[in-house]
């Protein structure tokens, strides 16, 4: 059974990952109103990913006999002015969820937590993930600059996300 402590933040990190969803959903309404339909179609899918992060920690509490207790969810951002400033803002959330992942971990090996810790492995190593994706899209985004042409190629190539 993990402590009072690691259950808290297990608890919070629900949270966090609920939010992660809907900051993602807000971006996608927003690409949306752009008529950027593939980096919508691409933010739509990050939101479900992150719902399911979301889902694993519930997951995880309950299976080893944790209670969830689910925290308010703030209102995310409405409004961006570009897909760059979307996409730099998206990176910028995740490297605070790694931070926030680092912290479970710290937690867990604090407390010599291994089952926690064994658990968390997996989205250490999907962080990573995250932050190099986002940070080569904002690259991506960064070097098309105003061109209309390399922003059509590109949400073209963003709406063919599979998974
Ligand atoms: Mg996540």
């Amino acid at each position: 059974m993990a402590s009072k402590k690691m259950l808290d933040e297990l608890n919070n990190q629900i949270q966090e990952e609920i939010f992660s969803s809907y900051l993602y959903l807000s971006m996608a309404t927003c690409f949306a109103d752009k008529n950027l339909n593939g980096c919508a179609q691409w933010m739509t899918m990050q939101s479900q990913e992150e719902y399911a992060h979301a889902m694993k920690f519930y997951q995880y509490v309950l299976d080893i006999g944790g209670r969830v207790e689910l925290q308010a969810i703030q209102k995310p951002e409405f409004e961006w002015p570009t897909a760059l400033s979307m996409f730099e803002g998206a990176l910028e959330h995740e490297k605070h969820v790694t931070g926030r992942i680092n912290l479970l971990v710290d937690i867990a090996v604090e407390e010599k937590d291994h089952a926690t810790n064994n658990f968390l492995a997996f989205f250490v190593g999907e962080q990573v993930e995250e932050e190099a994706a986002a940070s080569e899209i904002v690259e991506s985004f960064k070097m098309v600059g105003e061109n209309t042409q390399g922003i059509y190629m590109l949400d073209k190539e963003l709406g063919a996300r599979q998974a």
